[in-house]
């Protein structure tokens, strides 16, 4: 029976590592060497000798994945359903409840609430997390982008965590230069929801172009079909020859336009290299909540943007917030929830959380590979679909060759064998 390893401290020196009788995502058995953060060699289980002084995990009875990547999180908000109390409320009510509650957002307890959600990814796999920081109402705006920035020294090693800043027209130049000072990775916003959503994309990509950093916007989240900022975007990101990632969150109007209009955005999608982030979690529960019968999903167009190329990611989104009272912090549950609202493969769904959204935050290829990064996950599981359909917390996470997480749960029945 396989032994369940040490998580070492975060500030032990690397080792090499063997990873014995894992199962691939593609059925193979194989044994797997970690050396200096990647993997070094995978051979067909039991044919190679490793060193006897190399530690060894057996994972007999895993499947043996891609680290898992949060590609878009709110950690400012996250854990707050219970203290805001909104009850269900659509997404103009949740963010009138966040507006409220932002005013005199509390560093130290935000940093609290966003260290027990990254530990709760962690604990399911997840070794790169961007998370959206509001600008604060107040004399604070940049409070969030502050506490967030503060938990790097906190997580370091375990996860690469990135911020967007998620502005509003309203958030003068000069806020949006100080949060990449104060820590922000990336330029954001919501042009989608401003009067003038072609003039904010352009505000956006120039400050972005100023500050040398890549852009993640919230797009056209909106179940209203005219609702189309999404082509503008990547049509400026072309013309501006905008040099660095921009990646499009959301993209809900893309899902239910008329199809010449969504052909017409992939082109120019494609054409900008954008990448996509869809949230099927956050957007089946706040979508459509007003449609009496047949209400849409919600989702962005996944089948036409994958046949086209198009990155595309899958993330959590809001995790137990006013804009989501659920979610359990786990990629394995949002790949099952793309299967059935997205019909996708459940390889389609495994790789949106993991590769894709890997693509997305600008990290290099981690897997079962010779040469890939060694951020893996093991999963009870007997094969990819088993895992991704059952989601077991059973779990061994490893992040740059080296164990940061592991759970293991107890199941007893009446209906066991006799012990
Ligand atoms: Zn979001």
């Amino acid at each position: 029976m396989t032994t369940i390893p040490d998580v070492p401290s975060r500030f032990a020196a690397t080792t090499d590592l063997v990873l014995s009788r894992a199962i691939t995502a593609s059925g193979e058995r194989v044994d797997v060497l970690l050396r200096d953060g990647r993997v070094a060699t995978v051979t067909p289980a039991g044919t190679e000798q490793f060193d006897t002084a190399i530690a060894r995990v057996d994972l007999k009875g895993y499947v043996l994945l891609a680290a898992p990547a949060e590609p878009h999180a709110h950690l400012d908000k996250a854990l707050t359903w219970e203290s805001l109390a909104t009850g269900p409320v659509d997404l103009p009510g949740a963010i009138d409840a966040w507006t409220r509650a932002s005013r005199h957002l509390d560093r130290i307890e935000t940093q609290d609430r966003a260290l027990r959600a990254i530990t709760e990814m962690v604990s399911h796999g997840v070794t790169a997390v961007r998370t959206h920081a509001d600008v604060c109402p107040g004399d604070h705006p940049l409070a969030a982008v502050e506490a967030l920035a503060g938990l790097r020294d906190a997580t370091a090693g375990v996860v690469d965590l990135q911020i967007a800043l998620l502005s509003r027209a309203s958030t003068p130049d000069d806020v949006i230069r100080g949060a990449v000072d104060a820590g922000a990775d990336l330029v954001g916003g919501a042009p989608y929801m401003e009067a003038d959503p072609a003039a904010e994309n352009a505000r956006l990509l120039r400050l972005a172009s100023e500050l040398s950093v890549g852009v993640d916007l919230h797009v056209d989240e909106e179940l209203d079909a005219s609702v189309a900022s999404l082509g503008d975007l990547a049509r400026r990101v072309v013309d501006l020859d905008f040099p660095f990632d921009v990646t499009a969150s959301h993209c809900v109007s893309l899902g239910i336009q008329d199809p010449a209009l969504i052909a017409d955005t992939i082109a120019a999608m494609v054409a900008a290299g954008l990448r996509v982030v869809t949230l099927p979690l956050t957007n089946l529960y706040l979508m459509g909540r007003d449609w009496e019968t047949s209400p849409p999903r919600g989702l962005t167009a996944i089948r036409r943007l994958l046949n086209a190329g198009v990155t595309t990611a899958a993330g959590g989104d809001n995790l137990r917030d006013p804009f989501n009272p659920l979610g359990r912090a786990d990629p394995l549950a949002i790949a099952s929830l793309l299967v059935t609202a997205g019909h996708v493969t459940v390889t389609e769904a495994y790789d949106a959380v993991s590769v894709n959204s890997r693509e997305v935050l600008g990290l290099p290829p981690a897997g079962v590979a010779p040469g890939l990064v060694a951020d893996l996950l093991a999963v009870r599981a007997v094969s990819l679909d088993d895992a991704v359909a059952r989601t077991p917390d059973d779990r061994i996470v490893i992040r740059a060759g080296r164990v940061i997480a592991t759970s293991e749960t107890t199941r007893r029945t009446a209906l066991d064998p006799p012990r």
